[in-house]
């Protein structure tokens, strides 16, 4: 999953994607500005937007506005000090999907993230079971045959990412552009590297039942051979 923080107080804004990322192994990127924050907005495929209001160039509020305006989907969490009931209200209206004041608790911040990215993906259950492999996407654990797996992050991420698309062709790019932030080198051959690592773990032998390779368009997770 990757998310977008949007937040002129630099200091907040790494504590935020270091907790999202140890927490929830996100791809976080940062924009410091409201200029700049809209342009990545509008030109990447975030899975969510941590949106402050009061920002340089221009404010959380027009950006959610525009955002709407132009048809962008993307849920957006709006993280504010205003406390006043009209700027929250003001962000519902304008197409934000929840809110949350400063001062605020990290772990609330990362469950209500991990909801709002559950509501996109349509997955209302925390838990995601496929064959053998159990995915806990509140605790962040994963289980093979009842016995829990530690996965290195980017593993976690790319099994979490094709769990959330169940059943669903998911293409490379796809999968690049939703588990990488903008520091990461994204080369595409570690896709496949990562896809491999998997199968090792979870879905071994010579014909594979759990981690579909479709030629030339991608992977399809699920449990029926397509
Ligand atoms: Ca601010």
């Amino acid at each position: 999953m990757r998310v977008l923080i949007v937040e002129d107080e630099n200091k907040l804004a790494r504590n935020i994607a270091r907790a999202l990322t140890e927490a929830a192994s996100f791809a976080v990127d940062i924009s410091s500005d409201g200029e700049d924050g809209q342009h990545m907005a509008t030109t990447n495929p975030y899975d969510l937007i941590i949106l402050d209001l009061m920002l340089p160039k221009i404010n959380g509020l027009e950006i959610l506005q525009n955002l709407r305006h132009r048809g962008h989907h993307t849920p957006v969490l709006i993280l504010t000090a205003k406390s006043m009931k009209e700027d929250i209200i003001r962000g519902l209206d304008l197409g934000s999907d929840d809110y949350l004041t400063k001062p605020f608790e990290m772990a609330e911040l990362i469950a209500r993230c991990r909801a709002l990215i559950r509501r996109v993906y349509d997955r209302p259950n925390p838990v995601i079971q496929i064959g053998n492999i159990s995915i806990n996407m509140a605790s962040h654990t994963v289980t093979f045959k009842g016995k829990q797996v530690m996965l290195p992050a980017m593993e976690y991420r790319l099994l979490e990412y094709l769990a959330l698309r169940l059943n669903q062709l998911v293409s490379k790019t796809e999968i690049l552009e939703h588990l990488y932030d903008f520091d990461a080198e994204n080369f595409s051959n570690v896709v496949e590297v990562y896809v491999s690592n998997l199968r090792k773990k979870f879905d071994p032998g010579p014909h594979h039942v759990l981690i579909h390779t479709v030629r030339g368009q991608g992977y399809i997770l699920g449990d029926i051979p397509q």
